[in-house]
């Protein structure tokens, strides 16, 4: 490993499994020699999320349910009583009701827009009132979006919408917390199989697009995103904020199917 985390605490939300990009990013952390604690969202987690972390040689797993105040109050709370500054945060949330991740955006309810909105958006904003406080100059976070935010994606419909306001809040962010030295990022990451993709449409299809389709032609994985985190989380990316940094094979500049694209 490196050094580049050396003497630096964070907390990493959105651990659920070995293969969540919260774990991509975390061993790439714990490598640079960041300390890390971990929150998890319900019981059934725990016993996945605690041998993760004691892994990564961490014993800070607090539970958090980011739709819930009083859960998020306790996980600084306990936090606070472990920790007296955090250096970074990693937000890596997401939610929506897979029903409405096939066939129209049109037809979204009104109830998993809402859900969609609070989970997978507010939540960044929710928890960054709370870290701001015990945030250290210098300190950095990061959230997880999609490319589904700026184009239309098949079958991301709500959770593209999401994005979308995700992305707009990093920017205002970006500007509330830089004057107190906070730094406030994103990270779009091409299609990696995941828990939380497995409830998109078609999931299969849009990987192996984005394999032929992008310049690279292949697909990232949880450990390119964990390299690009830590050069945003870690001094190297000291003067970047409010920025979204794609880490999709190139996929983003793109225009058309390539040339020696297969046939789908
Ligand atoms: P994942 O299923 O491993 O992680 C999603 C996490 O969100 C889980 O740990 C889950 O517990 C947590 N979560 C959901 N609702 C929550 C709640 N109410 N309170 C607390 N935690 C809650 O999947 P992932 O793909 O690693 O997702 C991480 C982030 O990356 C998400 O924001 C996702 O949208 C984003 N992302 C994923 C991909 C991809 O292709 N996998 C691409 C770009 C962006």
């Amino acid at each position: 490993g490196n050094n580049l985390m050396q003497g630096k605490r964070g907390l990493v939300m959105g651990l659920a499994n070995d293969k969540s990009i919260a774990w991509g990013i975390a061993k790439t952390l714990a490598d640079a020699g960041a300390e890390l604690a971990f929150s998890y969202q319900g019981e059934a987690l725990k016993k996945r999320v605690g041998p993760l972390a004691e892994q990564l040689g961490s014993d800070i797993v607090l539970p958090c349910d980011v739709a819930d105040e009083a859960s998020m109050d306790a996980l600084f709370a306990d936090l606070g009583a472990r920790w007296d500054g955090l250096d970074f945060i990693v937000h890596a949330i997401g939610f929506s009701d897979k029903n409405e991740l096939r066939g129209r955006y049109v037809d979204t309810s009104r109830g998993n827009f809402t859900m969609t909105m609070d989970i997978s958006v507010y939540s960044f904003t929710a928890i960054m009132q709370r870290a701001e406080k015990m945030m250290r100059p210098g300190a950095s976070a990061l959230t997880l979006t999609y490319y589904g935010a700026e184009q239309v994606m098949p079958h991301y419909n709500v959770m593209g919408v999401a994005k979308a306001a995700l992305e707009a809040s990093v920017k205002y962010l970006a500007e509330d917390l830089g004057k107190d030295g906070i730094r406030v990022n994103a990270i779009s990451a091409g299609p990696i199989k995941t828990l939380a993709a497995s409830g998109i449409g078609d999931f299969r299809y849009i990987m192996k697009w984005n394999e032929y389709n992008s310049p690279l032609r292949r697909n990232v994985t949880i450990d390119d995103v964990g390299k690009a985190a830590l050069f945003l989380l870690s001094d190297l990316g000291s003067g970047t904020t409010g920025e979204n940094l794609h880490v999709d094979a190139g996929y983003h500049v793109v225009g058309m199917k390539a040339v020696d694209a297969p046939d789908m």
